[in-house]
């Protein structure tokens, strides 16, 4: 049991160093005596009005002041948490806060865990899972598209969906388990068409739904996106190109990516990490070799690999030994110094291709067209974030699903149908986190800041 009632939790809930305003924030059945103890009062002085900021001065055990500022109280239910919060808003004070918190701690709360306070919020019915898990996408946001993804998120857009979806499963389960009583005969076609055509809708719409958690899951985690080839043919100022700044350096000696060079750029306000390898052949030189075994690693998860080739040159056997040895993922063979040729040399076969000059910017806007593509985003304008746990519970539900589809067309025993659509339940249900989640809490709120 991660949750223990009766704990009153502390933690500074801005971010660490000096700033105009620095929060501590208590939750728990114990949040108001506390804050009333750092404000100088008696647990039995009146309590304070819901919502109501006042100002006040915060003292030590020891009766010396700390610092001064405004108390909110939040009495539950009606808080983040679900509990009894207060705020104490006093000056950015890295020290001032650390000895607010110490005191508080000294008072009988606990300095809570990375994403205590939201997993309270869900663990009270504030938030459901998604929601929650929306408010750490939104804090880690690094687009103005993801956040306004995970903004969604958090007002429920995802759980709505979701929520439809497993009202419709548990409709048809109730059709045919109120079926499991009577013969085929006794039921006739309406009660066989209305499971048909409940099954097909809900395909539907689970489809639907899967696409866009699955683009909403790219966008919050952003794409990877690995430069391949060998020296020279410019990949670097390829990546300078779509990063749009001098971040590599590029330069006409062979060699000189010395390790992985990462560069993030948005496209779209999806954003792809873009990595320059070393070159990923074998190389004398300790430093580089180091640079290819990560290369190695890191190729496997990425979501496309462009191979640079030079269109001057064409294409040569150190292309080709590089072409033999990337691992099975996605790839593109991109003709670089196109404004050096007139026509295209010949490629290998099957490969897609597609021409660019890095120096003088051609192709590029196609090659963006293309990474969105490969990423599985049709647009940003993603309609919610979502996330890889997301994605593959809806592929569960899918599945099982398709499992009943497939039992409803072989006229397989009802109960079995049945017990395909429960199971289809669960698996949609972990999303929101109605049921079957503690063991998967400690890995999603430790992920949070402290103090959220
Ligand atoms: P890398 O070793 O693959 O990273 O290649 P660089 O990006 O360092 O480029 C190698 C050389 O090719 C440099 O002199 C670049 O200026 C030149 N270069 C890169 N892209 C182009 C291009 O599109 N057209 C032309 N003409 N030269 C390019
Ligand atoms: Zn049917």
């Amino acid at each position: 049991m991660r949750y223990q009632q009766g704990d009153t939790i502390v933690a500074i809930a801005t971010p660490p160093g000096e700033g105009g305003v620095g929060i501590l924030r208590l939750s728990g059945p114990a949040a108001l005596r506390i804050a009333k103890a750092l404000c100088g009062l008696a647990p039995e002085s009146p309590n304070w009005p819901a919502r109501y900021a006042h100002f006040r001065r915060f003292y030590g055990r020891d009766g010396q002041g700390i610092d001064h500022g405004i108390t909110l109280y939040f009495p539950a239910p009606h808080s983040y948490t679900g509990e009894d919060v207060v705020e104490l808003q006093g000056h950015g004070s890295p020290l001032a806060l650390a000895a607010l918190m110490q005191e508080s701690v000294a008072y009988g709360a606990r300095a809570a865990r990375a994403g205590e306070f939201t997993e309270r919020a869900f663990l009270h019915g504030r938030l459901d899972l998604a929601q929650a898990e929306a408010v750490a996408d939104l804090i880690h946001a690094r687009s103005e598209a993801q956040v306004r993804a995970a903004s969604a998120s958090l007002e429920g857009a995802f759980s709505k969906a979701v929520d439809a979806i497993y009202g419709q499963l548990l409709q048809l389960l109730a059709l045919v388990e109120a079926g499991l009583d009577f013969s085929e005969e006794d039921l006739g076609t309406a009660h066989d068409s209305a499971v048909h055509h409940g099954l097909e809708t809900l395909q539907k719409q689970l489809l639907h739904l899967q696409q866009q958690a699955r683009q909403g899951a790219r966008l919050a985690r952003g794409g990877r996106v690995i430069l391949a080839g060998r020296p020279n043919v410019g990949k670097s100022s390829l990546m300078n190109a779509l990063a749009q700044r001098d971040a590599a350096i590029v330069t006409p000696v062979p060699g000189t990516t010395r390790d992985l060079l990462r560069e993030e750029i948005l496209l779209d306000g999806l954003p792809v990490e873009l990595i320059d390898t070393a070159g990923l052949r074998e190389s004398q030189d300790l430093v580089e070799a180091e640079g290819i075994s990560r290369a190695r690693q890191i190729l496997q998860s990425a979501q496309l690999i462009l191979l640079v080739a030079d269109a001057h040159t064409g294409w040569q056997a150190e292309d080709q030994a590089i072409l033999d040895t990337l691992p099975s993922i996605a790839r593109l063979i991109i003709w670089n110094k196109q404004d050096l040729v007139t026509s295209l040399p010949k490629a290998p076969a099957h490969e897609a291709c597609l021409a660019i000059s890095a120096l003088v910017g051609n192709g590029l806007d196609a090659l963006k067209a293309e990474i969105m593509q490969q990423m599985g985003m049709e647009n940003s304008a993603c309609v919610f974030s979502a996330r890889q746990r997301h994605v593959e519970a809806l592929a569960d539900t899918t599945e099982k699903v398709a499992e009943a589809v497939h039992m409803h067309h072989s006229a397989a025993p009802p109960e079995l149908l049945a017990q395909s659509l429960r199971e289809a339940a669960n698996a949609l249900a972990q999303i929101t986190g109605k049921i079957d989640v503690e063991d998967i809490l400690g890995e999603i709120f430790s992920r949070f800041c402290i103090g959220k």
